[in-house]
C-alpha cells in the first residue's frame, strides 16, 4: 500500500475530545473518525487493525468447534418479551418501531435470537453439542459513551453460544471457550488475565472476564500475591475478621460537623482517618428501604448488595427519601435511632471497636458508635469492593489490585434462557430437556483500543506484530533522488511478492514529517533508505519498539526481512 493512495488524515495536535491515550492516537494515527457520541467510522488502516482481531478470533474460534453464522442486528420486540428483558434491559436497549407500529430492538447481544433458532432447528441430543459464534455490530445506548472505540453505543463483537445436552458437557464447552480465550489473546499479542467475574445483566451461574491489564482499565483486579486467585473487585469474595478485641469504651457523643458531608471533609474536620468513619448509605431494594454501612474508606458493591437481599432493582435513595427514613437530611445519615429500614453492614464494620457516624441531623455526626449498643445491624456481610491489601478467599495472603480493560467475557448461563424459551431437545430416551447454554463475547473494536493503551509511547502506537495494519513501512528520505526511489520501489515490490504487508511512504514530504507520521502510525519495523547509507550499500531498519536502529546491506534487506517476518508463521493453535 502506498501511502499516496490512503485516506490516511493523521493530526499534528491531540484533539481535544480525547480523554486517554488510545482515543487520542486512534484521532491522530487517521484509525477512526467521530460520527456522532459513540459512533465512528473506521477508517482504511483502523478497518485493517480490525480485520487482523477478526482473522485471530476466527481462527481459533474454528479450531475450536465453533460455527460461524450471522444473526440479525435487527430483532423483534416479542423474542425479548419471552425472557423478560424487553423491561429488564433498560434504556440501555435501542428499541424503535417499523411501519406498522411494530416493536424491535438492535441488538446489543444474542442471547434471545439464537435461542429461538436453536429451539427451532435443533431437535435430537445427536445434534449436540453445538456451538455458534458471530462476529457482528452491536448496539447498546450507554448512559456515557466514552473513550473512543472503549466504550461506544455501536460497537463490533465476537458473540458464541454453546448448546449441551447436559451440565457436564455444558463445562466441556465452557473449558473448550476459556481455552480458545487465552490462544487469542496471546496471540493478539497483549498482556491479559482470566479473572473470576459476576454475571451482570446476562445472567447465569459463572463466568470469567479477560482484561487487558492497563492503567486507564475501567475495572479494577484483586489479585492475590501468593496463589493464582484473581477477581474483579466486585466480584472477589472477601472475608471478615470477626469481632474486635474488647478495649476501652467510650460513651456515645453528638459532635457539630457544619457543612461537613463526605467522608473526607466530615474526617479532615474532625482530624481523624476515613478509616474511623462508618458510612450510611441508603438505597430502595424493591421498593423496600435499606440502610449500607461500610468503612469510610470503603466502596459499596451494589451487585453484591443485590445477590445479599436477593432482589433485582437497587437504587440510592433520594434525597427526599431519605430525609422521610431517617428524619435528617442526606449527607448525614446513620445507624444510630435508625427505625423502619433494614441495616446490612459490611464484614469490615464488624471488626471495628467503635465508629464516627451520622446523626441523622443537620450539620451532627456521632463519635464513639458501637455496633450492638448504640445502633443494631440486621446482619454484617461482604457487600464492599475490594482494595489493596484485602486478603485472598483461597490462601490468605494480602490480594493487589490492577487496573484492566474488559476485553472478553465467558459465561455460563445454564438452561437460564432455554427455560423461559421453552427450548428443548429429545434426549436417547425421548425424553424432552432444557438445552444447557453457554455464552461468550469478545469486544473485537474495544480490542483495538485496549491494544494501544497497553502498547504506546510518546510519538505514538507501537503495534504488536499480529495486529499491526503494516509489518513493514519503507521510508525512502530523498524523494527527489532516482537511486533512493528506485530502490525503495524494488524493496516494496519484493516484500509483496512475499506476502508481507508493507506500507511505501511516498509522499514528497520533508524526513521529519516523514519519520514523525511513521512513528505515529506504528508499524513494526520502519525501513529507512537514504542517500548517504545507499552510496555504501546500506539501508536502515528501525525496531519501532525499542528504537534499534540497524545498518543492512541492501542486497540482502529483501531476504533478511523474508525471514524475519515469515520465518515461523503463528498457526492457528498451539
Ligand atoms: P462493560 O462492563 O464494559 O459494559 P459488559 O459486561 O456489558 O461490558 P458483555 O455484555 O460481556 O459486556 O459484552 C462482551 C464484550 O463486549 C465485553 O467484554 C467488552 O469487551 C465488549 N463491550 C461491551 N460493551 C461495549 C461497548 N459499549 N463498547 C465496546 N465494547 C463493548
Ligand atoms: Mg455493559
Amino acid at each position: 500500500m502506498r501511502y499516496s493512495k490512503l485516506l490516511i488524515p493523521t493530526l499534528r495536535e491531540d484533539p481535544s475530545e480525547a480523554e486517554i491515550v488510545s482515543h487520542r492516537l486512534m484521532l491522530r494515527a487517521g484509525l477512526i473518525r467521530k460520527v456522532s457520541a459513540g459512533i465512528y467510522n473506521f477508517l482504511p488502516l483502523g478497518l485493517r487493525v480490525l480485520s487482523r482481531v477478526e482473522k485471530i478470533v476466527r481462527e481459533e474460534m474454528d479450531h475450536a468447534g465453533a460455527q460461524e453464522v450471522l444473526l440479525p442486528a435487527l430483532q423483534p420486540a416479542e423474542l425479548w418479551q419471552e425472557t423478560g428483558r424487553w423491561k429488564q434491559y433498560g434504556k440501555e436497549l435501542m428499541r424503535l418501531k417499523d411501519r406498522h407500529d411494530r416493536e424491535f430492538c438492535l441488538g446489543p447481544t444474542h442471547e434471545e435470537v439464537i435461542t429461538d433458532l436453536v429451539r427451532r432447528e435443533v431437535k435430537s441430543y445427536r445434534q449436540l453439542p453445538l456451538n455458534l459464534y458471530q462476529i457482528q455490530t452491536k448496539f447498546r445506548d450507554e448512559i456515557r459513551p466514552r473513550f473512543g472505540l472503549m466504550r461506544g453505543r455501536e460497537f463490533i463483537m465476537k458473540d458464541a453460544y454453546s448448546f449441551d445436552a447436559e451440565p457436564e458437557g455444558a463445562k466441556e464447552s465452557y473449558r473448550k471457550m476459556y481455552d480458545a480465550y487465552h490462544k487469542i489473546f496471546n496471540r493478539l499479542g497483549l498482556q491479559f488475565r482470566a479473572v473470576e467475574a459476576d454475571t451482570g445483566l446476562i445472567g447465569g451461574t459463572s463466568s470469567h472476564e479477560f482484561m487487558v491489564l492497563a492503567q486507564t482499565g475501567e475495572e479494577g483486579i484483586a489479585s492475590c500475591t501468593k496463589c493464582d486467585y484473581a477477581a474483579n473487585v466486585e466480584r472477589a469474595e472477601l472475608k471478615g475478621e470477626g469481632q474486635p478485641a474488647a478495649g476501652e469504651v467510650h460513651p456515645l457523643e453528638k459532635v457539630q460537623t457544619p457543612g461537613k458531608k463526605s467522608v473526607e471533609e466530615v474526617a479532615a474536620f474532625l482530624q481523624v482517618t476515613s478509616q474511623q468513619l462508618v458510612k450510611t448509605l441508603l438505597f430502595t431494594a424493591d421498593s423496600r428501604p435499606v440502610a449500607i454501612l461500610v468503612r469510610g474508606d470503603h466502596q459499596v458493591n451494589e451487585i453484591k448488595v443485590k445477590r445479599l437481599l436477593g432482589v433485582s432493582e437497587l437504587f440510592l435513595a433520594e434525597a427526599k427519601q431519605v430525609e422521610a427514613w431517617t428524619g435528617g437530611p442526606s449527607g448525614f445519615s446513620g445507624p444510630v435511632g435508625l427505625k423502619n429500614v433494614e441495616v446490612v453492614a459490611d464484614l469490615s464494620v464488624e471488626t471495628m471497636s467503635e465508629g464516627i457516624v451520622g446523626a441523622n441531623e443537620r450539620d451532627a455526626h456521632y463519635l464513639h458508635a458501637v455496633a450492638g449498643r448504640d445502633y443494631q445491624v440486621g446482619r454484617f456481610a461482604d457487600v464492599r469492593n475490594a482494595v489493596a491489601g484485602d486478603l485472598c478467599p483461597r490462601c490468605g495472603a494480602p490480594m493487589k489490585i490492577d487496573r484492566g480493560i474488559e476485553v472478553g467475557h465467558v459465561f455460563m448461563l445454564g438452561t437460564k434462557y432455554s427455560e423461559t424459551m421453552k427450548a428443548t431437545f429429545l434426549d436417547a430416551k425421548g425424553e424432552e430437556r432444557f438445552f444447557v447454554m453457554g455464552c461468550y463475547g469478545i469486544g473485537v473494536s474495544r480490542i483495538m483500543a485496549a491494544a494501544i493503551e497497553q502498547n504506546h509511547d510518546e510519538k505514538g502506537i507501537v503495534w504488536p506484530m499480529p495486529i499491526a495494519p503494516f509489518a513493514v513501512h519503507i521510508i525512502p528520505v530523498q524523494d527527489q533522488s532516482e537511486r533512493v526511489m528506485i530502490t525503495a520501489e524494488l524493496i516494496y515490490s519484493s516484500l509483496v511478492r512475499a506476502g508481507i504487508e508493507v506500507f511505501l511512504e511516498d509522499r514528497s514530504e520533508r524526513a521529519g514529517v516523514k519519520f514523525n507520521d511513521a512513528d505515529l502510525l506504528g508499524a513494526p519495523y520502519q525501513l529507512t533508505i537514504g542517500e548517504k547509507n545507499l552510496k555504501e550499500g546500506f539501508v536502515e531498519i528501525k525496531h519501532r519498539r525499542t528504537g534499534e536502529k540497524q545498518k543492512v546491506e541492501v542486497d540482502k534487506v529483501i531476504d533478511d526481512l523474508i525471514a524475519l517476518l515469515l520465518g515461523p508463521r503463528p498457526s492457528p493453535s498451539a
